[in-house]
């Protein structure tokens, strides 16, 4: 599942491209879209929020998109070279004059009012990302259900809009907080919310496409984590071996990584 700075960095991209400027070509490949037209019509602006896209058009219209587990929004200029993609898994192509725009594996793609623009984000909780962040709703929504773990409260995009797996076990290893602890038992709900927004700005303080999603301050291949994806692997601070297990009830269940040791569960 794409993280907050990804989603935010496509964005920013596709706003670059299409803002400002009118469309004059579009290809939505989704039965209930298949007939709409929005040639002629301008981009006012993309925007992110949590990891569902904006893109805001002239009269009203918001196409809307979420990226799901690995969907990807590229552009490229006219006449350039296609995404490095297979073709059967485009669901979208925006065009103008200068640049094209292709949406692949979006899991959800809808045309609605931008009016009504709550409908698919109003349950989100605040984003990590937003310039007007409401750290005071973010706590509240964090701490509303104290039993709750809190591995799995923070990937609750009702919480905090903006986090992924990666985010999550990195943030809770910075903290010395056990996945499994319950939020009521977290000692720094404000700290650890805190953090969180400094690891995405810094995932996306890149003038690159690409977010940088370093949490060590080591940017070489396979060194850039402390604890995710690296089951059965060292700790990079204590050497204990990182562990990995489920967490949550199926379909939503998410792979959890943390080092026993600097993390411990606490005593209750
Ligand atoms: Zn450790």
């Amino acid at each position: 599942m794409p993280e907050g700075d990804t989603v935010w960095l496509q964005a920013r991209r596709l706003d670059r491209a299409l803002a400002g400027r009118a469309i004059t070509y579009t290809d939505l490949r989704h039965p209930r879209l298949a007939t709409a037209q929005l040639s002629g019509r301008a981009v006012a602006e993309v925007a992110a929020r949590g990891k569902h896209l904006l893109m805001r058009m002239q009269g009203g219209l918001t196409l809307h998109s979420h990226l799901g587990m690995d969907g990807a929004w590229h552009t490229v200029r006219q006449g350039g070279r296609r995404p490095a993609e297979p073709a059967w898994q485009l669901r979208a192509a925006i065009a103008n004059d200068e640049w094209i725009a292709f949406g692949y594996r979006l899991r959800r793609l809808d045309l609605i009012a931008t009016r009504e623009e709550d409908r698919v984000v109003g349950h989100l909780g605040p984003d990590l990302l937003a310039a007007g962040f409401d750290a005071a709703d973010a706590r509240r929504r964090l701490t509303a259900r104290p039993d709750r773990e809190i591995g799995e409260a923070l990937l609750d995009q009702a919480t905090v809009a903006g986090l992924g797996n990666l985010y999550v076990a990195e943030l809770l290893f910075l903290t010395g907080t056990n996945p499994w602890t319950p939020v009521r038992a977290v000692r720094d709900p404000d700290r650890l919310l805190a953090l969180a927004r400094e690891l995405l700005a810094a995932g996306i303080d890149t003038a690159g496409d690409h977010p940088v999603q370093v949490t060590t301050g080591n940017p070489r291949p396979g060194s850039g984590c402390y604890v995710y994806r690296r089951a059965g692997e060292p700790c990079r601070r204590c050497g204990t071996l990182v562990r990995s297990a489920w967490q949550g009830a199926p379909p939503r269940a998410r792979q959890r990584y943390w080092c026993p040791a600097c993390q411990p569960l606490p005593q209750t």
